[in-house]
């Protein structure tokens, strides 16, 4: 049993060192528990938060301890009434070959999501979700308004810009290359993709959102949010679903001091600004997206993009260039053949 833990904890951006490959004797199940092995393993930037030992939402990673993820598994062996050898399960066994389970934390597949069961960890999963709950229930986009979202062609973001499509929105993505962009505008249907590293952001925001900002789906912080705060409509909307553009930086404070403009555009305009965690806040309407999202695949209206990469032992580089941007698309690894 390979397993990856992590070995020390990072000062700015991770470096393959914070990592170790361990190797282990597979576990047995005892009565209640299966044996689960790892198919597909999702490689997502809130681990970064998880490596260090700054106070969060849920305690880090313990030192020496095998990083967390949900995965995709199939059950090997069982000693559990509700699971039998075969079985594909998502699960939160982490970057490792084989792990054992009580079966509370698994979710069974069936259906159509076994023609690839690696999107239960992306359009028909974590990220898909986040992307379903954060610009409806808190973004709530009306046909005819203005979307903005960045990391346009990631995991969350894709998915962000399709759903708003459909609810009859214009948007705007923001994406880290010309590549990107034009998978964005010509396969995602978006109707314009800014790439983030040319340095007229600003300027070309506001000739693409000529009617201003509505819903800012907030996926990166930094210098895209600068861009983006000025051209907000009054009484528009910001999910805040994360801040990438900050998870390896060490010197937050010594930026110059942004809140007073934040603030007061908040007030004049009146906007809705509202953080979440999707497990923590809508662990609950699961199901919803679930049923809701897997209708619009089945009428072909979404195109996912995984970018996947083979092989355990690559996971620490491939999570490292994620948080660089090196991705196309939801990042997976194929831990083994099924
Ligand atoms: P992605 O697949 O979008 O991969 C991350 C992308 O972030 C990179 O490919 C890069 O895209 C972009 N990026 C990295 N650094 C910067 C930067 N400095 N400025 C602008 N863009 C940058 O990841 P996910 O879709 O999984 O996650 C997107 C966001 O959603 C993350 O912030 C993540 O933490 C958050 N999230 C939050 C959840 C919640 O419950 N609140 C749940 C899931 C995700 P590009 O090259 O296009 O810039």
């Amino acid at each position: 049993n390979r397993r990856v833990v992590l070995a020390s904890r990072p000062h700015g951006a991770p470096t393959e060192d914070n990592f170790r490959l361990e190797h282990q004797h597979v576990p047995s199940p005892t009565s209640g528990e299966v044996l689960l092995r790892t198919i597909w393993l999702s490689l997502d930037p809130y681990m970064r938060g998880r490596m260090s030992d700054a106070p969060s939402y849920v305690p880090p990673v313990a030192l020496n301890e095998v990083m967390g993820a949900g995965t995709v598994a199939i059950v090997e062996r069982s000693s559990h009434p509700d699971y039998a050898p075969g079985d594909w399960v998502v699960s939160q066994s982490g970057w490792q070959d084989y792990a054992i389970s009580k079966g509370n934390d698994l979710f069974k597949l069936s259906g159509p999501v076994l023609k690839h069961p690696s999107w239960a960890l992306g359009i028909l999963g974590m990220t898909g979700f986040t992307a379903y709950m954060g610009l409806l229930d808190i973004g709530k986009p009306q046909a005819g308004e203005t979307v903005v979202v960045a990391a346009a062609t990631g995991a969350v973001g894709s998915v962000v810009g399709q759903i708003a499509k459909l609810k009859g929105c214009h948007v705007v993505g923001i994406a880290g290359s010309a590549e990107k962009c034009r998978y964005a505008e010509e396969v995602l249907g978006f109707d314009t993709c800014l790439d983030h590293h040319q340095g007229d952001l600003a300027e070309k925001l506001t000739r693409y959102c000529p009617d201003g900002i509505d819903v800012y789906f907030e996926n990166v912080g930094g210098k895209v949010f600068d861009a983006v705060l000025p051209l907000m409509n009054t009484k528009g909307r910001i999910p805040i679903c994360g801040l990438i553009a900050d998870y390896n930086s060490t010197g937050l404070l010594s930026h110059e001091n942004r809140l007073p403009l934040f603030q007061s555009t908040i007030l004049r305009k009146r906007l809705h600004v509202q953080g979440f965690i999707i497990v923590q806040d809508y662990a609950h309407r699961f199901e919803e997206f679930f049923r809701q999202m897997s209708q619009w695949i089945a009428e072909d209206r979404f195109v996912f993009r995984e970018d996947v990469i083979d092989g355990l032992d690559n996971a620490p580089e491939t999570f490292i260039g994620m948080l660089d941007g090196k991705n196309f698309g939801k990042v997976i690894i194929r831990v083994a053949a099924d």
